[in-house]
């Protein structure tokens, strides 16, 4: 329940993350987070972004995709 709301809101975060972290997807100085694509970026085009490198984020995980 609270997963699905939280997914709802996510995309709008991520519009200001991609734009931020576009310059450096993995540099932790800039804003104090280091972000990482979820790793169904590539196999499943997520949006989403991650704290762990190579984790699946929380939509991936509420779907199945680890
Ligand atoms: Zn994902």
């Amino acid at each position: 329940m609270g997963i699905t709301n939280n997914t709802k809101a996510a995309p709008v975060n991520t519009q200001a993350a991609i734009t931020t972290a576009d310059k450096a997807p993995v540099d932790s100085s800039s804003g104090g987070f280091t972000k990482y694509r979820c790793k169904n970026f590539y196999t499943h085009d997520c949006q989403n972004w991650v704290y762990v490198n190579k984790a699946a984020c929380a939509s991936c995980l509420a779907a199945g995709l680890t």
